[in-house]
């Protein structure tokens, strides 16, 4: 079956008693057991419940995984990893990562005695150098956020230790567009709140394994620690992952057509697009992607401050965190998702405080563009004036 039949079938046949098309939201946190300890594979919601099982079978299926357990969260998702390893274990991370998974790593887990290394790991030399005899995992983004810079998955699994694994955070080009699990990765974390939910009303995440003991770790932790999407938000995410493919394919045309049009506009001095041919690893994306996604960001010429204005400026674009949804969003990271990362820090990543990011949704590109036009227009003049 191809991605678009996976994404309306797997997990989603008609329900037995009443041959209910979609999978119902099975809103109980028991089930009733015919004798002590007889029961049809549920017991408690915590442990499973039919609608978050229906998810993960549909998502197993759209990242060709064996195995996949569904969180509330994609932070819940990346602790649960994060919880197959021990004190004294090292950790590889790339350093333009999620503001949060940065955070959850060095201000939660550090305290745990995991040592954490953020490093530059689209430098293959300096992800080498960083593993330790300790090192248990290497995780990675790519593209990133914000910078959207790539990292070479191949690469990265064929230089990882015996021993170790390699994490892919896949949220931002999904499955639709990136199978790291075929290019070697262990296991793929997913923040499904974005473009696999699609529409920004459901917060949830995933990890996906064909690992049979990553994947009883997962499940162990998923029911121990209890960081479970609820029936109607898995449900949520389910209904949404059902049109990833279209979604994906006019994210991606629509984010094309715009990185297009800000390359060309003299006022912006850099645009952040993997599917740019300018953009220094297009080459890495065309191997390792099937499409470029939906995001980018620029920097604007002139101060941070333009930045801001800039980015208040827009009326189709929300100034809002988060991505992935059917409406576009506009964002400076330094001030918002990756505020908790140290200026200083921020800075030598080159996550500046001009840095703009965009989440291009599906609104008619020519819209989109004529918004994007009348704030750039709107905040050149302001910055002459100042
Ligand atoms: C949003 C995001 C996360 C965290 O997911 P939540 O669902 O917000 O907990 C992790 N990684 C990436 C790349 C994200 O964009």
């Amino acid at each position: 079956m191809k991605f678009s039949t996976r994404a309306i079938h797997v997990g989603q046949e008609a329900e037995a008693t009443t041959g209910a098309t979609t999978v119902p939201i099975y809103q109980t946190s028991t089930y009733t057991q015919t004798a002590v300890g007889k029961h049809r594979g549920f017991d408690y919601s915590r442990t499973a419940n039919p609608t978050r099982s229906a998810l993960e079978a549909q998502l197993a299926a759209l990242e060709e995984a064996q195995f996949c357990s569904a969180f509330a969260s994609g932070m819940a998702a990346t602790s649960a990893v994060i919880g197959a390893l021990s004190s004294g274990d090292h950790v590889v991370v790339g350093e333009d990562l999620y503001g949060g998974t940065y955070r959850v790593f060095s201000k939660v887990f550090a305290r745990y005695g995991i040592a954490f290394d953020f490093v530059d790991l689209s430098d293959l030399a300096v992800a080498r150098a960083a593993l330790r005899p300790n090192t248990k995992m290497i995780w990675a983004e790519t593209p990133t956020n914000p910078l959207l810079r790539l990292v070479d998955i191949a690469a990265l699994a064929a230089l990882r230790p015996a021993g170790a694994v390699l994490v892919v955070d896949n949220t931002f080009a999904t499955p639709y567009f990136q199978s790291p699990l075929d290019l070697g990765a262990d296991v793929v974390v997913h923040s499904t709140t974005k473009y696999i939910g699609g529409h920004s009303d459901a917060v949830g995440g995933a990890a996906l394994t064909n690992d049979p003991k990553l994947a009883q770790e997962l499940k162990f932790y998923q029911n121990a620690a209890g960081g479970v999407p609820g029936p109607f938000d898995a449900w949520l995410v389910m209904r949404g992952a059902k049109t990833l493919a279209v979604r994906m394919r006019e994210h991606e045309r629509n984010a094309r057509a715009i990185a297009e049009f800000l390359d060309g506009r003299d006022d912006v001095e850099r645009v952040h697009y993997p599917g740019l041919a300018a953009h220094s690893q297009h080459d890495l994306a065309q191997r390792q992607m099937r499409g470029f996604g939906g995001m980018l960001s620029l920097t604007l010429r002139g101060d941070a401050q333009r930045a801001s204005a800039f980015a208040e400026a827009t009326k189709l674009f929300s100034l809002a965190e988060s991505l992935g949804g059917v409406e576009s969003l506009i964002s400076i990271p330094a001030a918002m998702t990756h505020g908790s990362i140290p200026k200083e820090e921020r800075e030598r990543r080159g996550v500046t405080d001009g840095l703009v990011r965009l989440s291009v949704g599906l609104e008619d590109v020519d819209d989109l563009i004529a918004d994007l036009r009348i704030a750039l227009d709107s905040t050149a003049v302001a910055a002459l004036r100042s």
